[in-house]
C-alpha cells in the first residue's frame, strides 16, 4: 500500500524536476558568470545561503539529478574549502541515502525476488564485504554515484553502513572538488585558467582515481600480509609447485631471466600432458587410426584386411612414446637450464616460505619472493552409487591398467561426451572393445555448435561406438559377478554391462594440501586469481588448470609466462593474461578444431555475425586421399573481413586452424588469407577457399554492372 502511493508520488516529482529542472541547470560558464552576484548574496546572509545551498545539493543529489559535479564546484567557491566540504560532504551523503532508500523502498523487493537466486554469491560477497565494496566505489568514481545509489539500494547493504561509508569514501574526491571551486573563484579573465593552483586543482582531479586505486591497492595488500612476517632477504626469487606444462615454461622463463628459481613436483615430471593426458592419448589414437585405415584399405583399391595385433604391445608403444618425449621435461634438461628441481610434495607455509617434504621425509623450507601455483587438475569420479564396488578407471590409471591386458576390454563404458571421452570412444572402438559412451547432455561436445555435434555423433557411431546422449547415470551394481551401470533417459532405465568403466567427465583443478586453506587464498571451481594471475597475496600466482578457465596445455604455458614476468617484475610493470585468441582442438576422426567464437556463442553474447561455409568434400587434396568431409565455418563482423571465430571439422584440422590463429592475432582479416598463396594441392587450400568464398559473397552488385558494361563496350556493343 505504502508503496502503491509512494511510486507514482516519487515518479511524478521525478518527471518534473526533470522536465522543469534540467533547464534551470546552469553551466560552468553560467556559474562562473553569477559568481560575484552568489558571492554578495552569501556574505550578505551566509546562514540563509549555505541552508539553500544544501537543500538544494540535497534534492540534486536524492533525484539523481547530473549536477553534482558542479554544485560541489559551486560549494567551494561559495562557501571556501573548509566550509564547501563541510556542507558538501554532509548533503551529498544525506541527498544520497535517500536516493538509495528510495530505491530499496520500491524496487529491491521486486529485484531479489526475481534475480535472488542468480544474485546469491553477489548478496553473500556484499554481506561480507558489502563496505569495502561500496568503498573502493565512492572513492574510484568508476560508475557515476547517482548509479551506485541506486543499485546499492537493490543490494543487502544496511542503510547506516551505506551512509557512514559514502560519507568517508567520498570525502577525498570531494575535498579535491570543492578545492577546485575555491580556484575557480579567483578566476578574474580567461588568463587565470592557466594559473598554477587553477591547474594544479583540475590536475589533481584528473590523477585522483589513480591515487585512490594505489592507495586502495596498497590498503588491501596491508590487509592480507598483515599476520606474517615478511623475511627481510629470500633464498629463492620464485619457487614453482608443480611440474606440468605451467610449471615447466614458468620455471624456464624465470632461468632464462636468471632469477634463481626451484621447481617442485610430487609425483611426475612433464605433470597430466607427458604422463596421462595430451601424449598417450595421441600415442593411442596414432595405433587406432591405423587399425581403421587397415580395416578400410579396400577405399584405396588394397586388400582390406582386419588388423592382427597385440593390444599390450599397442599400449607398450604408448609407454615408449612417453618415454621418448619424456627428455623434454626432465629434471636433467630443467637443471640444465639453470632451475633447481626437487622432488617432492611442496606446501606453501606463509607467502615467501615454501616447504618441501623430500622423498626421505626431510622437510626443507624456502623462502621465496614469489610463489607460483601450477598444481593442475585431476579427473572428476561422479558420486554414483556403488561406482567404488565396481571398480573404474580414469586417465590416471587407465594407462597403467591397460598395458597388462593382452586384448582391449570387450565391452568398455565411457562416462562422459567431451573431448576427453570421444577420443578415447573412438581409439577403443577402433582397437576392437564393444564401447558404450554415455552423455547426460542431449548432444557430444557440447560447447560446440550443433553441427559439430552431428559430425562427431556419427563418426563415432560409423566406428561401432554405442552414443546414449541425453542419458544420466544413475549408480553402478554387480550381479551374478556382472558389472553394469544403470542409466535414465526420460524416464526408461537401462542396465549397461560392462567390463571396464573410464570417467571421463572431467578434471577438477587440484586445491587442496598443499596450504591454500591455511593462507585463506579463495578458490572457487579453481583458485582465484585476477587479472594478472595473482590471488590476494600478489606475490602467489597461479597458472595452468589450477587457475582455468581453459584446461589446455597450450594455455597452461601461455598463462605461465604472464604468471612468471608478473612474478618477478610485477614491481614494475604487470601484464594482464589475455585470453582473446584461444584455439583448442578435439583429435577424433575428423578432427574439431576451433578459434574464437561459434555460432552458438555469438548469439548467446548478442555479437551480430555473418558465417561463411566451405564444405572441405569439395577439396581436391582431401578427395584424393579419401577423406573429402567436413568443413571450414568463419565468423566475420557483419560487412567485413575481421574474423571473430573459426571452426574446422576434417582431416587434420587442428593443423589447418594455425593460420586462422595467426590471423586473429595480428588482426587480419579473410582478404589478407586470400591474397596469401596456398600450396597445391594441400589441405591449408581450404582455408584460402573459405575466404573466397566470403569474398565472392561481397563482392558489390555495382561495381559487378559497371564491370559488365566495361566489358560490353570493350567488346563494341552499343545497348
Ligand atoms: C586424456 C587427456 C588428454 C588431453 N589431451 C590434451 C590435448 O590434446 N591438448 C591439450 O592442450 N591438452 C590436453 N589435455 C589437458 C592437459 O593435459 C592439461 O591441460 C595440462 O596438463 C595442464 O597442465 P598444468 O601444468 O596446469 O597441470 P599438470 O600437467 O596436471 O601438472 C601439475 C603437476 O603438479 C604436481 N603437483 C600437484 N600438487 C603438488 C604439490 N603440492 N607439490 C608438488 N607438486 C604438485 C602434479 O603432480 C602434476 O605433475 C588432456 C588431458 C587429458 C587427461
Amino acid at each position: 500500500m505504502k508503496r502503491a502511493i509512494a511510486l507514482p508520488l516519487i515518479g511524478i516529482v521525478t518527471v518534473i524536476i526533470y522536465v522543469y529542472g534540467s533547464e534551470r541547470i546552469p553551466s560552468l560558464p553560467e556559474l562562473k558568470a553569477n559568481l560575484a552576484f552568489l558571492t554578495a548574496a552569501v556574505e550578505d546572509r551566509p546562514l540563509t545561503s549555505a541552508l539553500l545551498y544544501f537543500g538544494t545539493y540535497v534534492a540534486i543529489a536524492a533525484f539523481s539529478i547530473p549536477a553534482g559535479a558542479l554544485m560541489t564546484l559551486a560549494g567551494g567557491a561559495l562557501f571556501g574549502f573548509c566550509g564547501g566540504l563541510l556542507i558538501v560532504s554532509f548533503a551529498s551523503s544525506l541527498g544520497a541515502l535517500l536516493a538509495f532508500l528510495v530505491s530499496r523502498l520500491l524496487l529491491h523487493d521486486a529485484v531479489q525476488r526475481r534475480y535472488g537466486s542468480r544474485l546469491a554469491r553477489f548478496n553473500d560477497g556484499l554481506e561480507k564485504d558489502g563496505a569495502f565494496y561500496l568503498f573502493t566505489l565512492r572513492l574510484i568514481p568508476v560508475f557515476p554515484f547517482f548509479v551506485v545509489n541506486l543499485v546499492m539500494g537493490l543490494t543487502p547493504v544496511r542503510a547506516r553502513t551505506f551512509y557512514w561509508v559514502s560519507q568517508l569514501g567520498m570525502l577525498p574526491a570531494t575535498a579535491v572538488y570543492v578545492n577546485a571551486g575555491t580556484q575557480l573563484a579567483q578566476l578574474d579573465d580567461a588568463g587565470d585558467v592557466l594559473s598554477p593552483g587553477i591547474l594544479a586543482s583540475f590536475a589533481l582531479i584528473g590523477i585522483f582515481p589513480w591515487i585512490a586505486r594505489r592507495t586502495l591497492a596498497f590498503w588491501k595488500q596491508r590487509k592480507v600480509y598483515r599476520r606474517w612476517r615478511r623475511p627481510v632477504s629470500f633464498d629463492r626469487n620464485l619457487v614453482v609447485i608443480g611440474a606440468g606444462a605451467a610449471g615447466l615454461v614458468s620455471a624456464y622463463i624465470a632461468a632464462a631471466v636468471k632469477a634463481k628459481v626451484t621447481l617442485v613436483e610430487a609425483h611426475k615430471m612433464g605433470g597430466d600432458c607427458l604422463n596421462y593426458g595430451c601424449v598417450p592419448s595421441k600415442a593411442l589414437i596414432r595405433s587406432a587410426k591405423l587399425a581403421h585405415q587397415m580395416r578400410n584399405a579396400d577405399r584405396y583399391g588394397l586388400l582390406a584386411a582386419e588388423p592382427a595385433f597385440s593390444f599390450r604391445r599397442v599400449m607398450q608403444r604408448i609407454h615408449d612414446v612417453i618415454a621418448e618425449v619424456a627428455p623434454h621435461d626432465s629434471v636433467e634438461r630443467y637443471e640444465g637450464l639453470g632451475v633447481e628441481v626437487l622432488q617432492g610434495h611442496a606446501r606453501i607455509k606463509d607467502p615467501w616460505t615454501v616447504e618441501i617434504t623430500l622423498p626421505d621425509g626431510n622437510i626443507r623450507a624456502l623462502t621465496t619472493r614469489a610463489i607460483i601455483i601450477a598444481t593442475g587438475a585431476s579427473p572428476f569420479v561422479p558420486p554414483l552409487p556403488g561406482i567404488d564396488d565396481v571398480g573404474y578407471l580414469t586417465s590416471d590409471t587407465l594407462w597403467e591398467r591397460f598395458s597388462g591386458l593382452d586384448a582391449p576390454p570387450k565391452r568398455l563404458v565411457i562416462l562422459g561426451g567431451g573431448p576427453i571421452g570421444c577420443e578415447l570412444a573412438q581409439s577403443f572402438a577402433r582397437l576392437g572393445s564393444s564401447v558404450t559412451q554415455i552423455e547426460m547432455a542431449p548432444r557430444l561436445l557440447v560447447r560446440e555448435d550443433s553441427v559439430v555435434s552431428d559430425y562427431a555423433h556419427e563418426a563415432l557411431q560409423a566406428d561401432g561406438v554405442h552414443v546414449l546422449t541425453g542419458h544420466k547415470a544413475l549408480s553402478c551394481d554387480v550381479h551374478g559377478g556382472e558389472k553394469a551401470i544403470i542409466v535414465e533417459k526420460d524416464g526408461v532405465r537401462q542396465r549397461i554391462a560392462f567390463d571396464e568403466l573410464i570417467c571421463a567427465v572431467g578434471r577438477s583443478p587440484r586445491l587442496k594440501g598443499f596450504g591454500l586453506e591455511e593462507l585463506g587464498i579463495p578458490v572457487g571451481r579453481t583458485v582465484e586469481t585476477n587479472a594478472y594471475l595473482e590471488t590476494i597475496y600478489p606475490n602467489i600466482l597461479a597458472a595452468g588448470d589450477v587457475a582455468g578457465p581453459y584446461q589446455f596445455t597450450h594455455t597452461a604455458g601461455h598463462q605461465a609466462w604472464f604468471a612468471a614476468v608478473n612474478a618477478l617484475f610485477g614491481t614494475f610493470r604487470k601484464f594482464k593474461a589475455d585470453y582473446r585468441v584461444i584455439p583448442w582442438t578435439t583429435f577424433i576422426d575428423p578432427e574439431v578444431a576451433r578459434v574464437g567464437l561459434n555460432e552458438q556463442e555469438a548469439r548467446e553474447q548478442g555479437i551480430p555475425f555473418e558465417v561463411t561455409r566451405y564444405g572441405i568434400d569439395d577439396l581436391d587434396r582431401a578427395i584424393a586421399d579419401g577423406t573429402a568431409r567436413g568443413f571450414v565455418k568463419v565468423l566475420t563482423v557483419p560487412g567485413k573481413d575481421t574474423l571473430l571465430g573459426v571452426t574446422i571439422v576434417g582431416e587434420h584440422a587442428g593443423d589447418l586452424l594455425a593460420e586462422f590463429v595467426l590471423a586473429m592475432k595480428h588482426g587480419l582479416g579473410l582478404n589478407k588469407i586470400l591474397s596469401t598463396i596456398h600450396t597445391y594441392p594441400t589441405l591449408a587450400e581450404a582455408n584460402k577457399y573459405v575466404a573466397g568464398e566470403w569474398r565472392r559473397a561481397h563482392v558489390s552488385p555495382r561495381v559487378q554492372s559497371f564491370l559488365e558494361g566495361f566489358h560490353r563496350y570493350m567488346r563494341g556493343e552499343r545497348a
